[in-house]
């Protein structure tokens, strides 16, 4: 698969959150305490432990009540704010095109946890890691769909290659605003450089509670120009640290034998 996609048909979200549910069983993700914030939307914000929430906005416009429902989570960035801001590269790329955090090499710094422009990553302070959505990449290595993908009961969300869903996107769109949608639109295409969650969106990104027009924080840009170069350095330094001990120690022994 050239690039993993997932298509976020928001026209066919029921707000069901079996997509909620299933991200949290698959990744035995434990439940949290909230409390009633006035809204459908529960938990109100993204953890450690919720990295799939179901979005429910709703507008009045002349008389009419809208419920915009969503599926929302990391979008899987091809200009990735959190791989640029993390400093010991533990954020990286897979083979599918997905984003992911590599657990053993995260140093719980934070850096990636602000610099995100969809505030998606969550701090674990039990393991002092950052942690979110995998895009499922233990079941997509076994020939799986994404959990949410799998369990959504009117296809809102649709997995696949980019290169079927991006035209599929593109005609959806076409429909509704042919059915008097005006402002459907794809969101994920243009955005950062495209994204491999693709959303059909009824309106504006905003009436979604999603950023109108995302971006690398512009500190993040810097310091990734500026910590990169250092980055290698440290590496270096690490490499020729472990050699110089070794051959020191190869010395040591050696004169040891020699001097029995
Ligand atoms: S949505 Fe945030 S966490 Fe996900 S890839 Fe983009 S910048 Fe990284
Ligand atoms: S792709 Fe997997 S980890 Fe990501 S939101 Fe869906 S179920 Fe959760
Ligand atoms: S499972 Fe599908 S219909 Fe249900 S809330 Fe998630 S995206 Fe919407």
């Amino acid at each position: 698969m050239a690039q993993a996609m997932c298509l976020i048909d928001t026209s066919r979200c029921i707000g069901c959150r079996g997509c909620q549910a299933a991200c949290k069983q698959w990744n035995q993700l434990p439940a949290e305490t909230t409390t009633f914030t006035g809204s459908y939307e529960n938990p109100p914000r993204f953890s450690s432990d919720t990295w799939c929430r179901v979005a429910f906005r709703e507008h009045g416009d002349n008389g009419r009540v809208d419920w915009l429902m969503s599926k929302q989570g990391c979008m899987h960035c091809t200009d990735a704010a959190c791989m640029q801001a993390c400093p010991v590269g533990a954020i990286y790329r897979t083979a599918f095109g997905t984003v992911d955090i590599d657990q053993v090499k995260c140093i719980g710094c934070n850096y990636c946890v602000v610099a995100c422009p969809f505030d998606v990553i969550g701090f674990d302070r039990r393991t002092n890691k950052a942690r979110k959505c995998t895009f499922c990449i233990d079941r997509l290595e076994n020939g799986l769909q994404p959990a949410c993908a799998i369990v959504c009961p009117t296809r809102s969300i649709t997995f696949g290659d980019a290169s079927d869903l991006v035209p599929e996107a593109m005609i959806r769109a076409d429909r509704l605003r042919a059915a008097g949608r005006v402002n459907a639109r794809i969101y994920g295409l243009d955005e950062l450089n495209g994204t491999a969650m693709l959303y059909v969106l009824t309106d504006a990104p905003e009436k979604y509670g999603l950023p109108a027009d995302p971006e690398v924080p512009l500190q993040t840009r810097i310091s990734n120009v500026i910590f990169r170069p250092l980055r290698l350095v440290v590496v270096v330094a690490a490499v020729f640290g472990l050699w110089a001990t070794r051959s020191r120690s190869k010395q040591l022994e050696q004169a040891r034998t020699e001097s029995k």
